[in-house]
């Protein structure tokens, strides 16, 4: 009798979860890529994390990613973490090998790889980045990897100044009151607060300073047009949109996991832009 397939088991753990738009990602390329198995979304509260982790070997996982409020956690729960990781201070992708736990984090890599994607050329200088919370430290890692200097506003100034130090000090803050005159000698903006999200208040800043070459990258998805793009836009400037960084932050876990990277293509754009409608 011809052998099974074994059956791949990957999940999105987090809390809340159900918003989570990663099961629909990986469930398209392990489709795609004929692998057989399933990737959930689990709600895993924070006090339960360190258990369910313990638990995956056993439970026979392939990995998991980890979302909000998992991933500065999940640092101490390894049974290695990778230079990325370390540097982030954060993981988001876990490998399960041979009983143990593999921690990674791949937002720095999703943000520099949907930047270099949506812009074929970039003149790279400072980029200010808005917002001093998990996804900023991230996005600073890869910023400063990829020769960028960076500038960080953000209305909690101790929270930017926490990021600073942590990356040496190489990062100059700017008050957040200070943050549209503090435009004029940036190249790139990146907004990385929630603002502009459904259900938040738009971002509430002045382009007028933003020189014409410089871009403007929302992280934000949902709308996959944030007002701040819609402005950017209007005003000449090249936009990078937030869904790339999703969708890109996605391909070392499953290569990782399958071993396979899968394609970021315009077809599963259009697939993950009708689960936002
Ligand atoms: P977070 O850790 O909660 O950080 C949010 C940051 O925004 C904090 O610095 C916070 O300041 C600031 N902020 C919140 N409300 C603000 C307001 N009204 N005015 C000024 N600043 C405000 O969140 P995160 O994990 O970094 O995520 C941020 C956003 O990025 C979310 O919308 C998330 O969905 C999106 N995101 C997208 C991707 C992607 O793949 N495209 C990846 C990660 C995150 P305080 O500290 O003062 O509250």
């Amino acid at each position: 009798m011809a052998q099974q397939p074994e059956l791949k088991h990957a999940a999105v753990l987090g809390w809340p979860i159900s918003h989570s738009l990663s099961p629909r990602l990986h469930n398209y390329w392990m489709k795609q890529y004929n692998i057989t198995g399933n990737y959930e979304a689990i709600a895993v509260a924070e006090q339960d994390l360190q258990l369910f982790l313990q638990a995956l070997p056993k439970k026979k996982f392939t990995g998991v990613n980890l979302t909000i409020p998992h991933k500065e956690k999940a640092l101490l729960l390894m049974d290695e973490i990778d230079g990325v990781a370390r540097r982030i201070g954060a993981v988001n992708t876990i490998t399960v090998k041979n009983g143990k736990l593999y921690g990674t984090n791949t937002d720095a890599y999703g943000f520099i790889a949907n930047m270099k994607a949506q812009m074929h050329s970039h003149t790279k200088g400072t980029a200010m980045v808005l917002g001093a919370g998990g996804a900023a430290r991230a996005i600073c890692a890869g910023l400063l990897d990829d020769g960028w200097h960076v500038c960080l506003a953000a209305r909690t100034r101790n929270k930017a100044e926490t990021i600073a130090a942590h990356f040496k000090d190489n990062i100059t803050i700017v008050d957040w009151q200070e943050r549209a005159q503090a435009m004029a000698d940036i190249s790139m903006l990146v907004n990385t607060t929630p603002l502009g999200m459904k259900g938040q208040s738009p971002l509430d800043i002045s382009l007028e300073k933003l020189s014409p070459g410089a871009s403007v990258y929302e992280i934000i998805y949902n709308p996959l047009e944030t007002l701040l793009i819609a402005e950017a836009r209007k005003r000449g400037h090249a936009v990078i949109t937030g869904l790339g960084m999703l969708l890109y932050q996605a391909q070392p876990a499953f290569e990782a996991w399958f071993g396979v990277k899968p394609e970021v293509t315009p077809a599963l754009e259009q697939y993950m832009q009708e689960a936002l409608i």
